[in-house]
């Protein structure tokens, strides 16, 4: 049922107290927690179950699941507060965000009960595995399979670059049907737990990105009960794809948070550093980029609103989430870049952390969907341009 989207230009009453609530718990920890976190491979979990204590972490989930049942619209103000306080969760984009909305939608009652309000109320987090190394981009070529067995099915296949996972209950994996005729069929979704047998993973080196790891993924015949299907047998790809809006929503809202911490560092740092007579924010040369940058940072937070409004309204979303995540994640890169070149050398130490912010957001050109196929997608269906693969 589509209703009437709403955008608020001007944040309310509650919208502020949501920030300014969300802000203060991330600011308690802050960056340097995040980086240790990072460093000693374990998860932010002080920070996850404050922001859960308090209801954010299940913002976008339905009321009648134990949910803050704001939509979208407000779990991507609590990815961009977190972002914007230096400890952004991709376990926020997985957990609530993706596998909570594909849940809503998709799951059955009992699936709902078992799963979705713990996602909402913090307690139970599931990470989402769909790339495969060999697939990638091409989600129609995937090769994990799911083949039935006379009380359930089996899972083998492998992931990578599987985000959280050390942090996560469990998996949903995207994966087809092996028929018994031997081929592999339609998309379909499956949870499997972390310490399922077969189930083995190896995380992958990564430049601090932030607090979250990335996983390569193994699944041995892995057994998988019949209740762990998500959206059935006919669910498919348009399964599947309840989840990427949301998750587009939220990597843009993390950039936009990402972007608005990296132009906080470079304007006070550029008021306050004077090498000749004025201080450096008073050159053109280091005050217009960053102008520049502002300027689309909110466009691609604007962006990123509507498309929120729009997934929250049940109106088509996809092209305006495309859009947020594109503009938000080029906006982010340019943000953390020229706040590097008003910091000078300062721009590289761990001290100031600015460069911590950049794979956080140019990272985020690629993942989870790269600008190239955001281009083929808005070339292809806004602008109805023939299709080249
Ligand atoms: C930090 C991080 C976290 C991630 N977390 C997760 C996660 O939690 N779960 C998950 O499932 N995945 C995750 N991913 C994987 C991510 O979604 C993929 O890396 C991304 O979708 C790109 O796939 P690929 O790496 O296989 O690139 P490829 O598909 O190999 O593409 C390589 C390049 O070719 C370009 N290309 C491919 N096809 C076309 C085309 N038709 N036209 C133009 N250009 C094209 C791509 O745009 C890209 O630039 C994560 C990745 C990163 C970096």
């Amino acid at each position: 049922m589509i209703t009437d989207p709403a955008l608020p230009l001007i944040p309310g009453d509650e919208e502020l107290h949501i920030r300014e609530s969300v802000r203060g718990i991330c600011s308690s920890f802050g960056p340097r927690y995040a980086r240790e976190c990072f460093e000693q491979g374990k998860p932010p979990s002080e920070l996850w179950q404050q922001l859960a204590e308090k209801g954010f972490v299940g913002a976008n989930i339905p009321a009648a699941w134990g949910g803050g049942g704001m939509g979208m619209s407000g779990l991507q103000i609590v990815a961009e507060e977190a972002a914007a306080a230096g400890v952004g969760l991709l376990m926020l984009v997985v957990s609530p965000g993706i596998v909570g909305s594909i849940l809503n939608l998709q799951g059955s009652e009992e699936q709902k009960e078992r799963w979705l309000t713990g996602i909402a109320a913090g307690t139970t987090k599931i990470a989402f595995a769909i790339t495969e190394p060999d697939a990638g981009t091409n989600s129609h070529n995937l090769r994990t399979e799911l083949r039935r067995t006379a009380d359930g099915y089996r899972l083998t296949g492998q992931k990578v670059f599987i985000s959280a996972v050390e942090d996560a209950d469990a998996l949903l994996v995207v994966a087809r049907f092996r028929d018994q005729d031997g081929q592999l069929t339609k998309p379909c979704m499956c949870i499997v737990d972390v310490d399922a047998p077969g189930f083995t993973r190896e995380r992958i080196p990564m430049p601090y990105i932030g607090p979250d790891t990335q996983w390569t993924l193994f699944f041995d015949d892995v057994e998988v009960g019949a209740d762990r299907l998500v959206g059935g047998q006919e669910g498919g790809l348009a399964a599947v794809f309840d989840g990427l809006n949301p998750e587009r929503i939220m990597i843009a809202a993390q950039c936009n948070g990402v972007g608005r911490l990296a132009l906080e560092k470079a304007s006070t740092y550029a008021s306050e550093r004077v090498v000749w007579s004025t201080p450096i924010g008073a050159h053109q040369g280091i005050s217009h980029p960053l102008a520049k940058a502002k300027i689309q940072l909110e466009l691609a937070r604007l962006m990123t609103q509507k498309a929120a409004a729009l997934y929250d309204a049940g109106a088509p979303a996809a092209e305006s989430a495309n859009m947020a995540k594109y503009a938000a994640a080029d906006a982010a890169t340019q943000c953390v870049d020229t706040s590097i070149q008003a910091h000078g050398g300062n721009g590289f130490t761990l001290e100031y952390g600015v460069s911590d912010l950049w794979w956080a957001a140019r990272a985020m050109r690629t993942a989870p969907v790269s600008e190239q196929m955001i281009l083929n997608y808005v070339a292809q269906h806004s602008l109805g341009l023939p299709k080249s693969y």
